[in-house]
């Protein structure tokens, strides 16, 4: 580990009020408890220890539970309108803090500033989209013989554990948390052990702009013991996970045998069919874009680029020429592509750039790191790719990208949908019919046509096979945050 210690990050963490220990926050405070252990959080481009917490041990977790079940029974009783206010209010102070946010999120994920501040402004939008709609969560009536009246209501479920990863840790706990509290629920939070810093902030900024505390407790810590802590409390009626398939799958099974609701929103390995007719160069700006955003640690990233034979090589060098104008660097100075999170997450993308070259595919450019060493990686390009190699097959989370070829449309939609994932897909085509034809046969919860970013907060998301449970955003999310309670009267 380096001892570089860029005096701006002290500044941001004196700012938020953030360089002490950190501990669970708690019914609107720090509770100072901790007695799990100590966790050194780091900044990913230097690996300098910039803040570190107590973990919070099951003691703690089921303090911040049965507390948040307190909360929540206070709170199922305030009006839905007066439960908008206060998200709004939330939303407001989100925006207000943009600046501090974006900074410690930049801190502590690595990723560049200006992806740090749309993320901090998408947050905000979680909290506006469901402050508006927490009065209009509602139940019909139902048809019935004369004499009888039947009507349902949606009832919140309680306490709601909500399970975060570190590549986005702001925009997947607003997303989450957001409908959950608009919807009557409490929440007890677990950031990824890595990015624990804007969970924690944001639980304090809640507090301070009037939400009752309780509603939003966070616990600190890794998987085991805190986060099975969480999710095997008696008093948590539902789990919200964002992260592998492999946490999901645990999470999954703890939720069955406890016979309470899940959400798991898991990875993928997203592929793009870039068609003869499409504009090229707005499908090799997607491609570049796909490494750009977090580094490549996206869940829904295009990491399969499968490009009709007839265009390939024009489309290889605009990709290749892109790719190579993108700039790497520490998030506080805002360049194309920061860090990877972790030691290990460099070694793990190192190693399927290595067996690409294995296997026979072609590095194009990059595929090395920056000289000024770290946790960095050039923005490869690979090519001659096929489905069968690694690099096609698991998630990568790095700046990689990879092009295979296809002859047909069938052969095309047969090498996407191989796959054990199903989170995203897209396609590039110049033609009406192809674009709804492919979006209607690809097997993903989402289909990008001529586009690449991530959509607003009004469009559902979630995987297909392997890739999750359940959709968040939008309106369907509150379906998973209440239960339906049928009442039927006698009126004769
Ligand atoms: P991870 O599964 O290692 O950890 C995610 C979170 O779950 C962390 O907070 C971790 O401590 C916790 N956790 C893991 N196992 C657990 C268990 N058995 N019980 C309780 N808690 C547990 O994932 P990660 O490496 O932090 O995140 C990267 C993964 O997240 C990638 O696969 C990525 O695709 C996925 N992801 C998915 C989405 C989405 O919306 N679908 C969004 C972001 C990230």
């Amino acid at each position: 580990m380096t001892t570089t210690f860029r005096p701006e990050v002290a500044q941001v963490l004196g700012r938020a009020r953030l360089t002490e220990v950190l501990t669970a926050h708690i019914g609107g405070e720090f509770t100072g408890l901790g007695r799990g252990g100590w966790v050194d959080v780091d900044d990913p481009a230097t690996g300098a220890v910039v803040a570190g917490f107590e973990t919070s041990s099951a003691e703690v977790v089921d303090a911040a539970v049965r507390n948040a079940d307190e909360a929540y029974r206070r709170w199922r009783g305030i009006s839905p309108a007066e439960r908008g206010r206060l998200l709004a209010g939330a939303a407001a102070a989100i925006r207000r803090d943009t600046d501090l946010l974006a900074r410690l999120e930049c801190i502590d994920s690595g990723k560049p500033l200006s992806q740090a501040r749309a993320d901090i402004a998408g947050s905000a939008r979680y909290f506006e989209y469901y402050a508006g709609l927490a009065d209009k969560i509602h139940g019909e009536t139902l048809p019935q013989a004369s004499g009888t009246f039947a009507f349902t209501r949606r009832e919140p479920l309680g306490v709601v554990a909500h399970i975060t990863p570190w590549n986005a840790p702001l925009t997947q706990l607003a997303r989450g948390v957001a409908p959950c509290l608009a919807a009557g629920n409490a929440v007890v939070v677990k950031p990824s052990e890595m990015t624990p810093l804007t969970s924690v902030y944001l639980a304090r900024l809640l507090v301070e702009t009037g939400l009752p505390p309780g509603l939003c407790n966070v616990v600190l810590g890794a998987a085991d013991p805190t986060g099975k802590a969480l999710t095997e409390h008696d008093l948590v009626r539902h789990i919200t996970f964002t992260g592998s398939v492999a946490g999901g799958r645990a999470v999954g099974e703890v939720a069955a045998r406890r016979i309470i609701g899940v959400n798991l929103e898991l990875g993928g390995k997203s592929p793009t069919i870039v068609c003869a007719d499409a504009d090229l160069a707005a499908a090799a700006a997607a491609g570049a874009q796909a490494v750009v955003r977090n580094s490549g640690q996206s869940c829904f990233a295009t990491t399969r680029l499968l490009v009709d034979r007839v265009v390939r090589q024009q489309f290889v060098e605009l990709l290749a020429e892109r790719m190579a104008g993108l700039s790497v660097g520490h998030g506080l100075d805002d360049p194309d592509v920061g860090p990877l999170i972790s030691d290990r997450q460099l070694q793990r993308v190192a190693s399927f750039i290595d067996s690409a070259r294995v296997e026979g595919a072609q590095v194009v450019i990059g595929g090395d790191q920056p000289s000024v060493g770290g946790r960095f990686i050039n923005p490869t390009l690979v090519q001659d790719v096929t489905n069968e190699m690694r690099i096609a097959r698991e998630e990568i989370f790095g700046p990689v990208q990879s092009v295979l070829e296809f002859e047909t449309l069938d052969e095309a939609i047969a090498i996407a949908n191989d796959t054990e994932y199903g989170l995203s897909a897209g396609v590039f085509t110049r033609d009406v019919a192809t674009a709804h034809q492919v979006a209607e046969r690809l097997e993903a919860g989402q289909v990008q046509v001529n586009r690449y970013i991530g959509a607003g907060v009004e469009v559902p998301f979630g995987g297909y096979k392997n890739s999750g449970l359940g959709r968040e955003k939008g309106t369907e999310a509150v379906h998973h945050y209440t239960q339906v309670k049928s009442i039927i009267m006698d009126i004769a």
